[in-house]
């Protein structure tokens, strides 16, 4: 039966939960799940990967991994794949796996799709459901004379149930000679906030420009806080200068996939959209009845964002603390 390799990642010490995803799927496809991590975290979290699903660990403990190298990345998983004898390659459609799996592909000769939204396995061929045109059609890909097949899958589409710390994995610590780069990345620029990555997140409250400036669009920060979300933004916002560009929602920015996605004082431009249509409940605050947000939202609330945040928050506050 062949093997499923997932393409393990960590942030603040703790497997993400995207990987956590693709672990646990993975284990229910009957198939040897192989997990493949890198960098210092990845030997501190080990056990985390056979908790979830993981049979056989490959993994790197040098801190060469910790920064982000595309040709160094690329030499050593394209290897770590071809020798660990899987067929069908898992990662997370975070921006390392969008730039390092299209590398790999090409040097082990794989089929790849990428942003995934649904995920089926049968007699050892993926079939992946993947949005076109910012979210207006889906296609239904699937991979024909293909030894290899890799799918990015968006994060929070697969259930993720409690990691069961009874299993255990075999693990094997990757030794390498680092090969001679043509690039050198001098420096990753990691955003300061806490929370977890847009991306991954699994409630998330925008702002637009109806927030009207920078002092008030902080007033979505305590029903962030209640709910335990993170904070997106438009275009808008960004290009006024009000968040960074890493809070960006959207065709030009991130495309989230959150439980829930509540959009306060944005219109609901199609730019917009495209980031946040696999939202599962999208709940729309605006003034204007008309706004192309409500054609999109699952929940509308008409009115105006300052009286209305205040009253979610303290209701929220309430339910959740009891
Ligand atoms: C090539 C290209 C790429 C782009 N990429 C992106 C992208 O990645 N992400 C993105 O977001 N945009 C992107 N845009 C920009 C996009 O077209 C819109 O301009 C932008 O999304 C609008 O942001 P907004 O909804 O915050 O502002 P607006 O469109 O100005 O909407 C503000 C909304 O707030 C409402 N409002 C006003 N006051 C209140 C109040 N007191 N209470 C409640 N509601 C109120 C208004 O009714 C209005 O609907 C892109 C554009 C282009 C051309």
């Amino acid at each position: 039966m062949s093997k499923i390799l997932v393409f393990a990642e960590f942030q603040n010490n703790k497997l993400k939960r995207s990987s956590q995803e693709l672990l646990q799927f993975a284990a229910k496809q009957g198939s040897p799940v192989v997990a493949l991590a890198l960098g210092s975290q990845s030997a501190a979290g080990k056990d985390s990967l056979a908790h979830n699903g993981a049979q056989e660990i490959i993994f790197s403990g040098s801190t060469d991994f910790d920064q982000y190298n595309p040709e160094f990345f690329s030499s050593i998983v394209s290897e770590q794949i071809e020798k660990s004898e899987a067929t069908i390659i898992l990662a997370s459609a975070s921006s390392l796996a969008k730039d390092l799996f299209p590398r790999v592909a090409a040097k082990i000769t794989a089929g790849i799709v990428s942003d995934g939204t649904e995920l089926t396995i049968s007699g050892g061929i993926a079939q992946v459901k993947k949005p076109l045109y910012s979210g207006k059609c889906f296609a239904q890909a699937q991979f024909e004379n293909c030894k290899y097949q890799i799918v990015l899958m968006r994060a929070n589409q697969m259930i993720v149930g409690p990691a069961d710390t009874s299993k255990t994995a075999t693990a094997t610590e990757i030794t390498f000679t680092k090969p001679s780069l043509k690039t050198l990345i001098k420096q990753i620029v990691k955003g300061t906030s806490e929370k977890l990555d847009l991306t991954e997140a699994n409630i998330i409250i925008s702002g637009g420009r109806g927030l009207k400036d920078a002092e008030q669009f902080k007033l979505i920060q305590p029903l962030a806080d209640v709910l335990g979300a993170t904070v997106g933004a438009t275009r808008a916002v960004v290009d006024a200068g009000w968040v960074p560009h890493s809070m960006q929602v959207g065709q030009t920015g991130k495309t989230v996939a959150p439980t829930l996605y509540i959009a306060v004082g944005i219109s609901g431009a199609i730019q917009h959209i495209a980031g946040m249509s696999g939202a599962k409940v999208i709940v729309a605050i605006n003034s204007d009845a008309n706004a192309p947000i409500f054609q999109k939202a699952t929940y509308g609330i008409v009115g105006d964002a300052f009286e209305i945040l205040p009253l979610l928050t303290e209701e929220f506050k309430k339910v959740l603390q009891h």
